[in-house]
């Protein structure tokens, strides 16, 4: 065995939203580590481009800057106040965000391509805690009675890193979710996304609402558009993997066949240039809860598998997820204890926070491919302004959600006009 390059406590591989904020709260607990990344910055990440109240709650406890910082270049994000769902049977109910109790200048949500989101997070890595190896590729991971032995991909030459624990933010595709952990991909826990800009969307809300289209076609999924800076939008399509084979489904078709012929959609993008590819790339949806830790590593974000089922949302809990990571990395240091056993507690930790919400969001999930529900319900809010409030506090509160799951829920709506 060649001497390693480097010699560390704590590896995380990926910094992305993941792993740059472990690295951030690790930092802040004053734990010196090696964070690596296959990319240089900035670097794009295909994605709806839709930061959420829960990645706005993640960034003001990292810093108090977060409003200059993340949105301070009008050209580069832009405040988004609330969703405007579409249901297959073409009722539309805008749902406004609630508005932070605790400031009222806080912004509830915001859109801004990865490109720049990524790279402002990424600047945030604290050097005096953090070595960051940018062009990095983790390649593969041994097990040793020491610690773990991890080959990496530098300017074209293999070399080593000694490590005691490793943290897998490496997103889909997650080496050491595979190896550590063997994660397989799941057809019915998985969906697979496109996206694409464009130029001159007309009919975009005034207050920059981002739109979920539920067109009967992309059950359970939905076509998206999202405002971004400049006039340009983000558009796409996410559909869960399994119907997606069983349909033979081409994403890429469908989503230009829906924009050229669908009634809501011809007229708006008659004018509308598209910018530069359309890409896609994989969502590993927490619906199903995995196994996170093992001997010497912790998984986040999406090497963990907990992405949000009915939005498609990841970036919050890929942050969550970071804090939650470092957490339990301070204590596994003072305790000296790496073990299976000891960093189950982070498996319990997360799903503390999350499961109720992935669970619930799960049955939407399931409940938006019942056309007739989903259009019965949105019929309903669109005239009631009290079902209109509790969807919209149910983006924040977990405990109103779970009103969602309830069969008296539907009767009491079915009443009440
Ligand atoms: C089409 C689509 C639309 C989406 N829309 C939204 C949205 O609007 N809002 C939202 O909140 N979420 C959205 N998501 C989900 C969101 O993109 C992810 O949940 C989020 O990026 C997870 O962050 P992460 O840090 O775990 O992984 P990533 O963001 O994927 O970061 C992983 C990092 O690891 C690096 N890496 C990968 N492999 C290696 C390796 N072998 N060695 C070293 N480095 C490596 C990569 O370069 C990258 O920087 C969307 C996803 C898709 C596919």
């Amino acid at each position: 065995m060649n001497t390693p390059k480097y010699t560390t406590d704590v590896l995380i591989a990926g910094a992305g939203p993941g792993g740059a904020s472990t690295s951030i709260f690790l930092a802040k607990e004053k734990i010196n580590h090696i964070i690596i990344d296959k990319a240089t910055f900035p670097r794009d990440k295909i994605c709806g481009d839709a930061l959420s109240g829960k990645t706005v709650g993640m960034l003001q406890r990292i810093t108090a800057d977060w409003q200059q910082l993340f949105l301070g270049d009008e050209h580069k994000a832009i405040v988004c106040c609330g969703i405007q769902f579409i249901a297959p049977g073409n009722t539309s109910l805008d749902v406004p965000f609630q508005l932070n109790n605790a400031g009222k200048q806080t912004p509830p949500g915001f859109v801004s391509k990865r490109i720049d989101f990524d790279n402002i997070l990424a600047g945030l890595i604290d050097r005096q805690y953090a070595t960051l190896l940018t062009g990095t590729l983790l390649q593969d991971i041994e097990e040793t009675d020491e610690g773990l032995l991890v080959t990496i991909l530098q300017n074209g030459e293999q070399q080593q890193i000694f490590t005691r624990m490793i943290v897998g933010a490496e997103g889909r595709g997650s080496i050491v979710a595979k190896k550590l952990a063997g994660h397989t991909m799941d057809p019915a826990h998985f969906s697979a996304g496109i996206r694409g800009y464009y130029k001159n969307v007309s009919g975009l809300h005034a207050q920059h609402y981002i739109e979920l289209h539920f067109l009967q076609e992309f059950q359970p999924g939905y076509l998206w558009i999202f405002p971004l800076a400049d006039g340009v939008a983000n558009v796409g399509v996410g559909m869960l993997s399994k119907n997606i084979a069983a349909k033979k489904i081409n994403l890429k078709q469908m989503m230009a066949d829906a924009i050229a012929t669908h009634p809501n959609l011809k007229n708006r993008f008659s004018n509308a240039v598209q910018d530069g590819p359309i890409e896609g790339w994989g969502l590993p949806l927490g619906s199903k809860k995995r196994n996170l830790s093992g001997n010497r590593f912790l998984l986040t974000g999406d090497a963990a598998s907990l992405i949000d089922p009915f939005t498609g949302e990841g970036i919050g809990n890929a942050m969550v997820s970071g804090l939650v990571t470092s957490r339990i990395i301070k204590k596994a240091l003072d305790a000296n204890n790496f073990s299976e056993q000891f960093l189950a507690q982070y498996d319990e930790e997360i799903y503390k926070k999350l499961w109720t919400e992935l669970k619930l969001s799960h049955y939407l999930q399931q409940l938006s491919s019942k056309p007739r529900l989903f259009n019965f319900i949105v019929g309903k809010a669109s005239r009631s302004k009290e079902l209109r409030e509790t969807i919209s506090c149910m983006f924040e509160n977990v405990d109103i959600r779970k009103k969602f799951m309830n069969p008296l829920f539907y009767l009491k709506i079915l009443f009440n006009r």
